[in-house]
């Protein structure tokens, strides 16, 4: 199930980042990040959980992640 209000995106250049994985898995206070053999996967069901912190977006390289607000026009968290 995708989530209705918000999307996160993670740039394929990043994806296989096993670092980032990790760090995402345990940055992300409602789990929507999860480390899978070193590969950065977006837990679906959680999405919509999303309390729009940036703790992602900042930990990730520039313009790696981006937390969509599909509510509000697709107006984004990134950098
Ligand atoms: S903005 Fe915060 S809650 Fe939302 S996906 Fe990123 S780390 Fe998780």
């Amino acid at each position: 199930m995708d989530g209705i209000f918000i999307e996160v995106e993670v740039a394929d250049s990043v994806r296989g980042d096993a670092e980032l994985a990790a760090k995402l898995e345990e940055i992300c206070p409602v789990d929507i990040f999860a480390d899978r053999a070193g590969s950065v996967e977006i837990v679906e069901e959680q999405l919509d959980e999303c309390v729009l912190c940036e703790l992602c977006v900042n930990a990730a390289p520039p313009g790696a992640v981006r937390v969509v607000k599909l509510y509000d026009d697709d107006a984004a968290l990134q950098r």
